[in-house]
């Protein structure tokens, strides 16, 4: 059974892999595990000689089949408890990842499948991001874009946050965001990449700074219904 620590290493480089990085550096490990570089390197050789690593000298280090399948295995359970808690116990949104970071070492396969099923197997945790199934793929892979590069006069839908910090949460509830919120951009400013938007279909233009535009997924909502008011029948009214 890999240790807490090895898992948040897996995690981490998976993290990273999804970022777009092939071969990721001992450094950005150490960042993101909030290690020294030492002790990473230490680690990495650990986790190369379990076969979950493979390591090239110089550079940098990829998950192989098996290391991918051991941190797919601990994101599900981090995302389906992230569900687990905000769905049955009514926490918020902003209130679940760190929990969720110590009940994703509870390794029980048996346990996880339950809870998957027991949840009804959930597409996204609660900050919309994929939950892999229980052969470790995504059950969804949609396209989704960044706010910031979204289409303008558009009608869309908040579907996912890149940064799923506490701060950021509570700062987008301070904007009255959440998954779900549509908005509509009705410019960009070409100075600081801020948008105008209309959150809610609210009268007024709002302005959005470029760092939460760029942390926001957005889909295009599907087209709103036309509300047609019936005639009245009787002319007094
Ligand atoms: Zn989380």
């Amino acid at each position: 059974m890999p240790t807490s620590s090895v898992e948040n290493y897996l995690k981490a480089i998976l993290h990273l892999h999804e970022e777009g990085v092939d071969r990721v550096s001992t450094t950005s490990i150490a960042e993101k595990v909030e290690s020294t570089p030492a002790s990473t390197s230490a680690m990495l050789a650990k986790l190369g000689v379990r076969g979950w690593l493979d390591h090239e000298p110089y550079h940098g280090v990829q998950l192989t089949a098996k290391g991918r399948r051991m941190a797919m295995e601990i994101l599900r359970r981090h995302r389906l408890w992230e569900r687990f808690l905000v769905d049955q116990l009514g926490f918020e949104w902003d209130q679940v990842h760190e929990i969720a970071e110590e009940l994703e070492h509870v390794g029980s396969t048996e346990l996880t499948n339950r809870l998957d099923a027991f949840l009804g197997f959930p597409k996204r945790d609660p900050h919309g991001d994929p939950i892999p199934g229980p052969n470790g793929r995504f059950r969804l892979v949609e396209a989704r874009t960044l706010l910031a590069e979204a289409p303008r006069n558009i009608g869309l839908v908040v579907v996912g946050v890149v940064d799923g910090r506490d701060s950021f949460l509570r700062h987008l509830g301070v904007l009255g965001i959440e998954l779900g919120t549509r908005i509509v951009v009705t410019a960009r400013h070409a100075f600081d990449g801020s948008l105008n938007v209309r959150i809610n279909d609210g009268a007024e233009e709002e302005l959005l700074a470029p760092s939460v535009a760029e942390r926001l997924w957005v889909d295009q909502s599907n087209p709103a219904p036309v509300i047609v008011f019936p005639e009245s029948d009787n002319p007094d009214n």
